[in-house]
C-alpha cells in the first residue's frame, strides 16, 4: 500500500476525550474516528487490525470443529420473552418497534437466536455436537461507554454456542473452547492469562475469562506465586478462617451513643476501635425479601457472592426507606442484634468476640456484642471480596494482585435457555431431554485496543506482528533522489512479493515527520532508505521493539526484513 494512495489521518495532539493510551493511540494513529457516544467508524488502518484478529479467531474456531454462521442484528421481543430475559435484561438492551407496533431489540448477545434456530434443526442426538459462531456486530446501550473500542455501544463480537446431549459432551465442549481460545490469544502475540470467573447461580468453576496483563486494566486479577490458581477479583474464594477455638465471650452487650457517626471510620475513630472490631451490616433487597448481610469492617462485602449464596435473581444494596423499614434507623445504624430480617454473615465476622455493631436507633452502637451469643444467622460463607493477605484458596500460598482488560469470557450454560425455549431432542432411548448448551465470547476490536494497551511507548503503538495493520513499513527519506525511491519500489515490490503487508510512506515529506508517523502506527519491522546509506549501498532495519537500527546491505534488505517478520510469528506460535 503507497500512503499516498491510501487514508492514514494521523495527528499529533493527545484527544482530550480518550482517557486511556489505546484510545488516543487508535485516534491518533487515524485508526478509527468517533461517530456517536460509543460508536465507531474503522479508518483503513484499524479496520487492517481488526481482520487480522478476525482472521486468526475465524482460522482457530474452524479448527476446533466449529461451524460459522451469520445471524441478524435485529431480533424479535418474542424470543426474549421466552427466555425471560426481556425482563431482566435492563437498560442495555437497545429496544425498538418497527412500523407495525412489533417490538424487537438491537443483539446485545445470540443466545436467544441460535437456540431458536436449533430448537427447529436439531431433534436427534445424531446431529450433536455441534458448535455455531458468528464475528458479527452487537449492541449494547452500555451506562458508560468510553475508551474508544475497549468499551463501546456497538462493537464487534465472536460468539459462539455449543450444543450437547449430556454433561460429559458439555465439558468437552467447552475444553475444546478453553483450548481454542489459548491458540487463539497467544497467536494475537498476547500476554494473557485464563481466570476463573464468577457463573452466577450455576456454579462449578464452569466459566473462564481470557484477559490480557496490563496495567491500565479494568479487571482484577488474583493469582496465586505457587499453584496455578487464577481468578478474577469477583470470583476469586477465601478460605474461612483457620479454627482456633470458640472466640473468648465478652462482657455483655452495652449500647453506647454515637451521635451523627455512621460509617466504619467515623464509628471506629470516636470509640477507639480498630475497623477489625466493627460489624458492617448491608440490607439488600434479594429477590424482593430485606436481608442483612454481615462483614468485618475492615473487610469489602462481594455482591457477586452474596447473589450466589442466596441463589438469587437480583440482589440490590436497599435504599434509604428500606433500611429504615427493615431495621428502624436511617442508614449506619443497622446491626443484627434483635434485627428481624434475615442475616447472613461472612466467616470472619463469627469468628470475632468483642465487636462493635450498629444499635437499629438513630445515633447508636453497641459494643460488646459477641456474634453467635448475640444473634444468629441464617447462613455463613465466603461473602466478602478477597485481600491481598489472605491465602490462595487451592493451595494456601501467596496471592498476588494484577490488572488485565477481559477480552474473550467462555460459559457453560447449561440448560437454562434450551429449557425455557424447549429445545429438545432424542436421545439413543427415544427420551426427550432438553440441550446442554455453552456460549465462548471474544471482543475483537477490544483485543485490539488491549493489545495497544499492553503494547506501546511514549512514541506510539508497538503493534504485536499477527495483528498489525502492516507488518513492514518502509521510508524512502528523500522523495527527490532517484537512487532512494528505485531502492524503495524494489524493496516495496519484493516484500510485497513475499506476500507480506507493506506500507511505502511515498509521501513528499520532511524525514521527522515520516519518522513520527512509522513510530504511532506501530509497524514490526521499518526498512529506512537515506541518500547517504544508498551511496554505500545500504538501508537500515529496525523492530519497531528495539531502540537501534541496523545498517544492511541493500541487497540483503528484503531477507532481513522478511526473517524479522517471521521471528515475530514464530515466537508466538
Ligand atoms: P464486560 O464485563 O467487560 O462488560 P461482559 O462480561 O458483559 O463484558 P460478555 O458478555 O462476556 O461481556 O461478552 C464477550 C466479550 O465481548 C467480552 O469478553 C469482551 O471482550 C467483549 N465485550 C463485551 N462488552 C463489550 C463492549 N461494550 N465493548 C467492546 N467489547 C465488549
Ligand atoms: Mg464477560
Amino acid at each position: 500500500m503507497r500512503f499516498t494512495q491510501y487514508f492514514i489521518p494521523t495527528f499529533k495532539e493527545i484527544p482530550a476525550d480518550a482517557e486511556v493510551v489505546s484510545h488516543q493511540l487508535m485516534l491518533r494513529a487515524g485508526m478509527i474516528r468517533k461517530l456517536t457516544s460509543g460508536v465507531y467508524t474503522y479508518l483503513p488502518l484499524g479496520l487492517r487490525a481488526v481482520r487480522k484478529v478476525e482472521r486468526i479467531v475465524r482460522e482457530e474456531m474452524d479448527r476446533s470443529g466449529a461451524i460459522e454462521v451469520l445471524m441478524p442484528t435485529v431480533q424479535p421481543a418474542e424470543l426474549w420473552q421466552e427466555s425471560g430475559r426481556w425482563e431482566y435484561y435492563g437498560r442495555e438492551l437497545l429496544r425498538l418497534k418497527d412500523r407495525h407496533g412489533r417490538e424487537g431489540c438491537l443483539g446485545p448477545t445470540h443466545e436467544e437466536v441460535i437456540t431458536d434456530l436449533v430448537r427447529r434443526e436439531i431433534h436427534s442426538y445424531r446431529q450433536m455436537p455441534v458448535n455455531f459462531y458468528q464475528i458479527q456486530t452487537k449492541f449494547r446501550d452500555e451506562i458508560r461507554p468510553r475508551f474508544g473500542l475497549m468499551r463501546g455501544r456497538e462493537f464487534i463480537m465472536k460468539d459462539a454456542y455449543s450444543f450437547d446431549c449430556d454433561e460429559a459432551g458439555a465439558n468437552r465442549s467447552y475444553e475444546i473452547m478453553r483450548e481454542t481460545y489459548q491458540r487463539i490469544f497467544a497467536r494475537c502475540g498476547l500476554r494473557f492469562r485464563a481466570v476463573e470467573a464468577d457463573t452466577g447461580t450455576i456454579g462449578g468453576s464452569y466459566s473462564h475469562e481470557f484477559m490480557v496483563l496490563a496495567d491500565t486494566g479494568e479487571d482484577v486479577i488474583v493469582s496465586c506465586n505457587q499453584c496455578d490458581y487464577a481468578a478474577n477479583l469477583e470470583r476469586a474464594e477465601v478460605l474461612p478462617p483457620a479454627e482456633g477455638g470458640p472466640p473468648a465471650v465478652a462482657a455483655a452487650v452495652e449500647a453506647v451513643a454515637t451521635p451523627g457517626r455512621r460509617t466504619v471510620e467515623e464509628v471506629t475513630a470516636f470509640l477507639g476501635v480498630r475497623p477489625d472490631q466493627l460489624i458492617k451490616t448491608l440490607i439488600f433487597l434479594a429477590d424482593g425479601e430485606a436481608v442483612a448481610a454481615l462483614v468485618r469492617g475492615d473487610h469489602e462485602l462481594n455482591e457477586a457472592k452474596l447473589k450466589r449464596f442466596l441463589g438469587a435473581q437480583q440482589v440490590e444494596l436497599a435504599g434509604a426507606a428500606l433500611v429504615e423499614e427493615a431495621t428502624g434507623a436511617p442508614i449506619g445504624f443497622a446491626g443484627p442484634v434483635g434485627l428481624k430480617a434475615r442475616i447472613v454473615a461472612d466467616h470472619a465476622v463469627m469468628a470475632m468476640a468483642d465487636a462493635v455493631t450498629g444499635g437499629n436507633q438513630v445515633d447508636l452502637h453497641l459494643q460488646h456484642v459477641h456474634p453467635s451469643r448475640d444473634f444468629k444467622a441464617a447462613g455463613v460463607g465466603d461473602l466478602r471480596v478477597i485481600t491481598p493477605e489472605d491465602p490462595c484458596p487451592r493451595c494456601g500460598g501467596e496471592i498476588q494482585f494484577s490488572r488485565g482488560i477481559e477480552v474473550g469470557h467462555i460459559f457453560k450454560l447449561g440448560t437454562k435457555y434450551s429449557r425455557a425455549m424447549k429445545a429438545l431432542f432424542l436421545d439413543e432411548n427415544g427420551q426427550e431431554l432438553p440441550i446442554i448448551m455453552g456460549c465462548y465470547g471474544i471482543g475483537v476490536g477490544r483485543t485490539v485496543a488491549a493489545a495497544i494497551e499492553q503494547n506501546h511507548d511514549a512514541d506510539g503503538i508497538i503493534f504485536p506482528v499477527p495483528i498489525a495493520p502492516f507488518d513492514v513499513t518502509v521510508l524512502p527519506l528523500q522523495m527527490h533522489d532517484n537512487d532512494v525511491v528505485a531502492a524503495a519500489e524494489k524493496i516495496y515490490a519484493e516484500l510485497q512479493a513475499a506476500g507480506l503487508d507493506v506500507l511505502l510512506d511515498d509521501r513528499d515529506e520532511r524525514a521527522g515527520v515520516k519518522f513520527k508517523d512509522a513510530d504511532l502506527i506501530g509497524s514490526p519491522v521499518r526498512v529506512t532508505i537515506g541518500a547517504r546509506g544508498i551511496r554505500n549501498g545500504e538501508v537500515e532495519v529496525r523492530l519497531r521493539s528495539a531502540a537501534e537500527s541496523t545498517a544492511v546491505r541493500l541487497t540483503e534488505a528484503v531477507g532481513v526484513a522478511r526473517r524479522k517478520v517471521a521471528e515475530g510469528y514464530d515466537s508466538v506460535k
